[in-house]
């Protein structure tokens, strides 16, 4: 990790594109692979209401884990602050994530808030749909954009086997309808595939939501944190998971709608709509990465595989002026050098990383 205060104010080295940024607090920072800051992803707890296996296992994420006592949060106007900055030096994404987001009270408004702020083009929320029909209505009022809801299968026993939490699928269903009711369509449904347990989910998924509008997008398994004994011979390679669906339901590539967009995307021949595949492990896609993360107690991560983040909430506390947050930030996005998944090796493995649902998904 860079230190932050003792490098305030440096400029960073020139990139390997050559479009680092030098002086001007306006100016997009880039870092030093030449990517530009663009979107920012905000966990607003680490708290969640279920416990997938594969994010928070139930033996390590128990009654007795220490989650961040709420002191340690960055309150709201502390996550608008610096929002702000972020938006000013060129992030025009934000998208609000944990844990579970909808666990934080008061979280429309939160919403609310940001949506007041100019430059930010997209304002989105990624949740698991358990708390989220209820919340539709007040978060779209609040101006949310879009959700993506999180669903791992259709039948009530794999779901059940990867979130450990006995919530029915035909609930996650609603609220996706209580979502695109309240217009926060069209909805992304994010579904992480692991070998043995969910695979058969792919097709059903296909099948079930082809001509619905709502867009599937298949995550190879990760291994993100320490805790959810990750490994390779789980992960599903994205073009297996390509080939599955195109023999039933032929596909062909769609363009990517901007320059570091995560998903691989490919539509029905038939017209029957779009997939996505996050092909993180067997395709990385290091040298688009364009967003940072921040966690719930005020941390910037410029890599979900970061083994430590940079302390904004210190310097907010310390009653830092707005230049001098914007050149912190400008200082740790022009030193980064992640490329995680382009490196992972057997020796990478055993790096101390954090946990998905500290940083943000
Ligand atoms: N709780 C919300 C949810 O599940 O949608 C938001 C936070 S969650 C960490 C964000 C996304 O990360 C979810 O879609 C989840 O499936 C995905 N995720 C969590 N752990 C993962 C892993 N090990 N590999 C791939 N994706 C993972
Ligand atoms: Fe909770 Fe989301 Fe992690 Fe599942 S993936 S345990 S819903 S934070
Ligand atoms: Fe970005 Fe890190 Fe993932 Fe690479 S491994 S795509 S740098 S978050």
């Amino acid at each position: 990790m860079t230190p932050l205060l003792p490098m305030l104010g440096a400029p960073p080295r020139a990139s390997s594109a050559g479009n680092a940024t030098a002086g001007n607090a306006t100016e997009l920072p880039a870092d030093r692979f030449g990517r530009r800051l663009h979107d920012l992803r905000v966990s607003v707890t680490d708290r969640c209401n279920f416990r997938c296996v594969y994010c928070m296992p139930r033996e390590v994420f128990g009654a007795q884990h220490a989650f961040l006592p709420s002191a340690d949060l960055l309150t709201f106007d502390e996550i608008v602050r610096l929002v702000e900055r972020f938006v000013g030096l060129g992030v025009q994404k934000v998208r609000l994530t944990g844990g579970e987001p909808l666990v934080r009270r008061g979280l429309e408004d939160l919403v609310r808030r940001l949506t007041a702020i100019d430059g930010i083009r997209d304002l989105t929320l990624t949740t698991n749909g358990a708390l989220l029909s209820a919340r539709a209505d007040a978060l779209a009022a609040a101006g949310l954009q879009r959700v993506t809801v999180s669903l791992d299968a259709l039948d009530d026993p794999t779901f059940k086997r990867m979130n450990d939490a006995r919530f029915p699928v035909a609930r996650v269903l609603d609220a996706m309808g209580a979502a695109e009711t309240a217009g926060l369509g069209p909805i992304k449904v994010n579904t992480v595939v692991r070998r043995g347990v969910n695979e058969h989910a792919v097709l059903d998924l296909a099948r079930h939501f082809r001509g619905s509008g709502r867009i599937v997008r298949f995550i190879e398994y990760m291994d993100v944190g320490h805790t959810n004994g990750w490994r390779l011979a789980e992960v599903v390679p994205a073009d297996e998971i390509l080939t599955r669906i195109d023999s039933i339901f032929p596909l062909e590539p769609i363009s990517p709608t901007y320059r570091g967009e995560v998903a691989r995307r490919y539509r029905y021949r038939d017209g029957a709509g779009e997939i996505g595949v996050v092909a993180s492990v067997t395709q990385p896609f290091c040298g688009d990465c364009n967003r940072a993360r921040l966690s719930a107690d005020g941390k910037v991560y410029t890599c979900l595989f970061a083994t430590a983040g940079h302390d904004l909430r210190a310097l907010l506390r310390g009653g830092v002026a707005d230049a001098t947050l914007d050149s912190a930030i400008r200082t740790l996005w022009g030193s980064r050098e992640d490329r995680y998944s382009e490196l992972r090796t057997a020796g990478t493995a055993d790096l101390a990383r954090v946990e998905m649902s500290y940083i943000g998904g």
